[in-house]
């Protein structure tokens, strides 16, 4: 068992004669004393160099107000128009419900629904189950489904895209700004209202403190600790201890109620079939077109390759080597980084394991922002509604490209990054679990 970084050493020796709770890392199972840490600092596998938590200690009434704040300005986003567009002396004004509403109606009603969950439904959720668990944890107590709605953050922190949305709006504004004029509405500013509040509560917030407020992490000893029988929730991070550590465990976290997992069910074999389908549908998403734009009759399809290209003879080129590192870079990076990974654990490869945890937090930090282009189609379907006159259709390429970044974020989290740190022949095991 290793010290956390950052311990002065007389508080260190005073710790050792009582027992304290052990923390194990999400990266890599190897177990830690988990004790308070300087102000300011933070506490880092020693084995993995994971980051285990900060020292956030930023008041939970701040993080509950912030909440709230951004809940308000976000219904405000939703309420105002985002942006108005004026074409051949018509004007068309969008909210953010249009975008998804107009591709329902298109016949994408998939790629709908996932743009209406990845900025209305699961930003919305993440706020509301916040308010949930903070408001009344600032009186002292919990209210039914509390502990739920604490898993259901943890859980909605890489789905919930307002910056993503934010992101797609400034590359659908560059885009027509070239041949249209175009009108920046009051939804917009409420949207980067949103973004800089959740921010601010996100900088503030630290989610095993408020866990430590609910219910205290499990203490074990430090010596005569069963670490063969101890199992780490992959939600709340508590350990518990369990009859026998089997793969097939039917148990559930003693403080958030979550199933509890030696590793991640069927991990290899479930990322591997993740990976393929991903890797097979990459290919018509570059190939078909994922929007046509239909100019007084006439069909201009639009791939991913050519609207980069659109974007350098327009001579916006951060934002094409935006565009190009989201769309085009990290999808294959995403995918290459996931197939080494899984065939390393697969060959029980005992070299480069820091690399390899380090390569995996970055794919399951990035994958996410492949979404950009899904956001543009859909603000440029609802503000180029121009009938006869010019309209732009979301085409099937986008819908295989939706699919390819959902299907590798799920690859990402079905992935278990401790698999890489699974070896009998490590010295080290018997502190890890
Ligand atoms: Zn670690
Ligand atoms: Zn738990």
């Amino acid at each position: 068992m290793d010290d956390l970084v950052g311990q002065p050493e007389a508080e260190r020796l005073v710790s050792r004669l009582r027992p304290v709770a052990l923390l194990a890392c999400p990266a890599c199972g190897t177990l830690h004393r988990a004790r308070g840490i300087p102000r300011g600092s933070v506490a880092t596998c020693r084995a993995c160099r994971t980051k285990l938590f900060g020292d956030r200690r930023g008041s939970l009434q701040a993080v509950l107000a912030l909440n709230i704040a951004a809940l308000v300005a976000f219904i405000a986003a939703y309420l105002y128009p985002f942006m108005s567009i004026t074409y051949a002396g018509n004007t068309h004004t969008a909210t953010l419900f249009t975008g998804p509403i107009m591709l329902a109606k298109e016949g994408m009603w998939p790629l709908g629904l996932l743009v209406c969950a990845a900025a209305l439904i699961f930003p919305a959720g993440r706020m509301l189950a916040t308010i949930w668990v903070l408001g009344p944890l600032s009186c002292g107590y919990i209210l039914p489904g509390g502990l739920f709605m604490l898993r259901l953050m943890h859980a909605l922190r890489r789905w919930a895209m307002l910056e993503i949305l934010f992101l797609g709006v400034l590359v659908a504004y560059v885009k027509m700004s070239t041949w249209v004029s175009i009108t920046l509405q009051p939804g917009i500013y409420a949207l980067a209202i949103v973004i800089i509040l959740l921010a601010a509560a996100d900088a503030m917030y630290e989610q095993r403190a408020v866990w430590e407020r609910i219910r205290r992490q499990n203490r074990f000893e430090l010596t005569g600790t069963p670490i063969d029988r101890l199992v780490a929730c992959e939600s709340c991070r508590q350990l518990n201890e369990v009859p026998e550590r089997k793969p097939r465990l039917s148990a559930f976290c003693s403080r958030c109620a979550a199933p509890l997992h030696i590793r991640k069910p069927a991990s290899i074999a479930r990322t591997w079939a993740l990976v393929v389908a991903a890797a097979i549908l990459y290919i018509p998403a570059n190939l078909l077109p994922i929007m046509n734009w239909v100019y007084l009759g006439e069909n201009w399809p639009d791939t991913i390759f050519s609207g980069i290209l659109a974007l350098v003879a327009a001579k916006q080129f951060p934002i094409a080597l935006l565009v190009f590192c989201a769309s085009l870079m990290v999808p294959i990076l995403k995918l290459c980084g996931l197939a080494w990974l899984l065939i390393s654990v697969q060959r029980g490869w005992l070299n480069r394991r820091r690399t390899r945890t380090f390569a995996y937090t970055v794919i399951e930090m990035i994958g996410r922002w492949s979404m950009v282009d899904i956001f543009m189609i859909s603000l440029l379907v609802a503000l180029v509604n121009f009938g006869s006159l010019s309209t732009i259709q979301p085409g099937l390429g986008a819908l295989c490209f939706a699919a390819v970044v959902v299907l590798t974020m799920l690859a990402a989290e079905t992935f278990d990054p401790r698999l890489i740190w699974d070896s009998a022949a490590d010295p080290a095991e018997q502190s890890r679990i």
